[in-house]
């Protein structure tokens, strides 16, 4: 079950067009997975068509981030062909097919080769374009990302599969952001482990034992 969500205020600045496309993304890939969200995104979307077309307001020209993000909302599911799941709708580890949410299916061609870490953990680098950079990161079961805090943010979409942090567990669709403040240590004891999808803008900085050797390498595995 979802419990985590994007806040109302990162909701409304979405719906208006108005985050940043990093952030555009992250919640246009939960908001496909969030019924609830769902609902608030037309909500929201509802009061500024009001606003827009109420003749007290001047009309202001839409914005194309905003033609864009309604294009995204709207825009009809993918054929379910054999060829989209296994070139475009999903992305594959050792065997696994994991179905995306619609927002990142365009991504999964960008999708580069997994590796293999440390701690039974899997990554794959995932280019964006314009955008930036983003990773697939696979938790096995018992796997675990060393103890760390961020100098930026780090948005993380749960994919596929459970995890825990030390603050809170999170399921498939939970959505978080962490900053600076936050200093957590992602692991999943799922039978199939777990799938995240994950942002961050700087790379992360390891806080705890053995791990504080990487810091300086982080940046190549983790941003
Ligand atoms: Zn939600």
């Amino acid at each position: 079950m979802i419990s985590f969500h994007p806040n109302f205020a990162d909701l409304q600045r979405f719906s208006a067009g108005n985050c940043d496309t990093a952030m555009a993304l992250m919640i246009s890939a939960h908001v496909d997975m969030c019924p609830q969200c769902q609902q608030d995104c037309l909500e929201i979307q509802a009061e500024l068509a009001k606003e827009l077309f109420s003749p007290q307001t001047a009309i202001e020209p839409l914005d194309s981030q905003y033609l864009d993000m309604v294009t995204k909302i709207t825009e009809l599911p993918i054929a379910d062909n054999v060829e989209s799941i296994a070139n475009n709708t999903s992305i594959e580890l050792d065997g696994k097919f994991f179905e995306l949410p619609r927002a990142l299916r365009k991504y999964a061609k960008n999708t580069g080769n997994w590796s293999r870490l440390v701690g039974k953990l899997w990554q794959a680098p995932v280019d964006l374009g314009d955008i930036g950079k983003a990773n697939f990161i696979y938790m096995e079961k018992g796997g675990r990302v060393p103890e760390h805090t961020h100098k930026g943010t780090e948005m993380t979409l749960v994919i596929d599969g459970q995890y825990g942090d030390g603050i809170a567990e999170y399921d498939c669709g939970d959505f978080t952001l962490m900053s600076s403040r936050h200093k957590h240590l992602p692991h999943s004891e799922a039978d199939d482990g777990c799938l995240v999808f994950t942002i961050v803008d700087q790379p992360l900085h390891f806080t705890a034992g053995i791990a504080r050797l990487l810091n300086p390498f982080s940046h190549l595995f983790f941003k």
